[in-house]
């Protein structure tokens, strides 16, 4: 099950010329990577149907449904929101968190030192302003989830109960049903959301693509989605919703991978339908492994069960299967570093050992809390024949949380007038290189609540689609194992610059089994190609290791790399470019050869 079969390489890459800055805006274009194509729309029937609404939003996890209870309250009662999720309600990633959603609520704890903590672990590439709005509206955003009805655990005198997780200096981790903290908030929000009557709800209805359109500038835009809904109308449920505004609220896309967190409804298909309408992501080769998820046997595939942070928070310890701690001198957390570290600190342990996982020993915490505080924990282990009360739990690191996404201002707007994103597939800037732990339920509350106000604010024009021309085709969905084998193989949680060529060729070979048949298969076949050719892309461009992103071959943080990476769609390809930390993001950019100066040649250009 290891993400990081990457071998250790011995041999460094040659030193590059760090990256120049060459362009006004601060932004340097990359010399290009020949890279495998991708289609700019996927194949399917002609709408058979439209419908029109003022926003739609796509995905019903924390992010989405917090943004469509808090447009219909700030909007008006005559809004018209239409909620599109491709499975049942309840099927995102939200449901599965466990740990809890930080915010500053205990006496002693401040607004600094939770910026403090998550700046330090987004390692040099967090937008301040974005971290500093996360965490000074967190803390009512929270509050209103209780509002809507979400159960918290409290302690003896009546307020919430609240542990510490990995990265954080102070107890700021609020949970509910001991280690049911997701199924809660899902519960809450999917109770609000139906008691709307304004808030319209459409299961098994899969978005395929954007409508393309223009602003009375000329400047791109977004004027609704095309989507499947199971059972809908003609030609095979082929339809289009009309919107001012679409906000993306899609989630992970850890199906990339052999082995995941994230559950099967997570293949980036709102990431790959913003790169193909030419939204601009960044940051999207930081993607966290969380180090402690049940090992099942060498063989396990898909989403596995976690062992949340909190059971080290609760005093649990790591160790090797000599039954010896190795996080202690590591870092001056231990078992409590940040997850990178953690990750980090168990990859090398296990190649030390020559094993393929670890353990978390949580016997010391007895009976009662096991049953008390991790009943899903529990539950996990005890199927899968452990008992933690009484057994080490064998663990290792699997693809958890993308720490990149959409880019958005700080109000949740993209490059693409009318498309807004928030949760998991946005990169607001909170996270940088990589995630503080529970800071991303966190995030899709205050996000999603910040696109409602903006659209109260500011509601586009219902605009009119373009004649739709881009290139479609669709992959063979047989080619999905490989796709996931190789993702795991060489771009994990250890890269190194031999394994990413290797794994571009081995993505070049499998875009090149197409289909004919359009349908859910290859719909998220075709999505998990996108998203891995940008992730690929984008961790082999970046020479450096920070965060989330760690090649032995650049195994040092390196000042000029302190950027953001920004990867747009060009034709069939992809551009990247770097952006400065701290910059107002920019609205558009055209993706053309202007920005090509001489200096491209000085650039990060080691022969590929
Ligand atoms: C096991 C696990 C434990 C975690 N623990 C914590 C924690 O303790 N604290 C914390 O802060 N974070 C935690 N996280 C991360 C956190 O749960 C997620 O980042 C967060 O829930 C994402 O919310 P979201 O609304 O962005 O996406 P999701 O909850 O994943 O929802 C995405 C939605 O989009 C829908 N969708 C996807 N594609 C389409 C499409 N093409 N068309 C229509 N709909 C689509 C999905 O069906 C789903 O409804 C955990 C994650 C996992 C997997």
């Amino acid at each position: 099950m290891l993400p990081t079969t990457a071998a250790l390489d011995d041999e460094r890459a040659d030193r590059t010329p760090p990256p120049q800055v060459v362009d006004p805006a601060g932004a340097a274009l990359l010399p290009r990577l020949a890279g495998p194509p991708l289609p700019r729309r996927l194949v399917s029937e002609a709408p058979g149907w439209v419908r029109e609404v003022d926003v739609v939003v796509v995905g019903s996890g924390v992010a989405g449904l917090t943004a469509a209870l808090e447009c219909r309250e700030r909007m008006g009662p005559d809004s018209r929101v239409m909620v599109v999720t491709k499975d049942v309600v309840a099927a995102g990633s939200t449901r599965w968190a466990q740990g809890g959603i930080a915010s500053v609520q205990a006496e002693g704890d401040s607004v600094a030192e939770h910026v403090t903590d998550t700046l330090v672990a987004g390692a040099g590439l967090c937008e301040p302003a974005a971290v500093d709005v996360l965490v000074r509206e967190g803390p009512a955003e929270v509050a209103t989830l209780v509002e809507r009805g979400t159960l918290f655990d409290l302690d003896a005198a009546g307020a919430l109960a609240l542990t510490r997780e990995g990265g954080h200096h102070r107890n700021r981790i609020a949970h509910a049903g001991g280690d049911a903290t997701g199924a809660e908030i899902e519960r809450a929000l999917v109770a609000s959301v139906k008691s709307d009557p304004g808030v319209e709800i459409v299961e098994q209805a899969l978005v395929l693509d954007l409508l393309p359109a223009r602003t009375e500038d000329g400047a791109p835009a977004v004027a609704g989605v095309t989507l499947h809904v199971l059972g809908e109308g003609t030609r095979q449920g082929v339809g289009a919703v009309r919107a001012r505004a679409v906000v993306l609220a899609t989630g992970g896309i850890g199906q990339i991978y052999a082995v995941t967190t994230n559950p099967p409804v997570s293949t980036g298909d709102g990431l790959a339908a913003a790169l193909r309408a030419g939204a601009r992501l960044r940051d999207v080769e930081f993607i966290q492994f969380h180090p402690t998820v049940l090992f099942l046997g060498t063989g396990a595939r898909g989403q596995l069960p976690l062992v949340s942070e909190a059971v080290r928070g609760e005093g649990g310890l790591l160790v090797n299967s000599a039954g010896e701690r190795f996080m202690v001198g590591q870092h001056e957390l231990a078992e409590l570093a940040p997850r990178d570290v953690v990750a980090k600190g168990i990859m090398k342990e296990m190649a030390r050992e020559g094993t393929d996982h670890v353990y978390v020993d949580g016997r010391m915490l007895g009976e009662e809390t096991w049953r008390v505080r991790f009943p899903t924990i529990l539950h996990s282990c005890r199927r899968a024949g452990i008992d933690p009360v009484s057994d080490l739990i064998p663990v290792a690191p699997a693809a958890h949380y993308f720490c990149g996404g959409v880019e958005t201002d700080l109000d949740g707007a993209t490059n693409l007038a009318g498309l807004y994103a928030c949760g998991e597939v946005a990169s607001s800037g909170v996270h940088g290189a990589n995630r503080l732990a529970s800071n991303s339920l966190l995030e899709g509350l205050v996000f999603a609540a910040r696109i409602a106000g903006s659209l109260a604010r500011d509601l586009p024009p219902l605009r009119t689609p373009l004649d739709d021309d881009r290139p479609a085709w669709l992959v063979d969905p047989a080619v999905v194992p490989a796709l996931q084998r190789t993702m795991s193989r060489d771009c994990g949680g250890l890269r190194n610059a031999n394994g990413l060529d290797r794994a571009a060729g081995g993505l070049d070979r499998l875009s090149r089994r197409r289909t004919d048949e359009a349908g859910l298969a290859a719909w998220e076949a075709t999505n998990l190609l996108c998203v891995a050719v940008a992730v690929l892309s984008s961790a082999r461009q970046r020479e450096e290791s920070r965060g989330a992103h760690w090649r032995d071959d650049f195994g040092e943080r390196r000042d000029s790399w302190q950027r953001h990476l920004v990867v747009q769609a060009e034709d069939d390809q992809l551009v990247h470019r770097l952006t400065p930390v701290g910059a107002e993001t920019v609205r558009d950019q055209t993706v053309g050869d202007e920005t090509l100066g001489e200096e491209m040649s000085t650039m990060n250009g080691s022969a590929r």
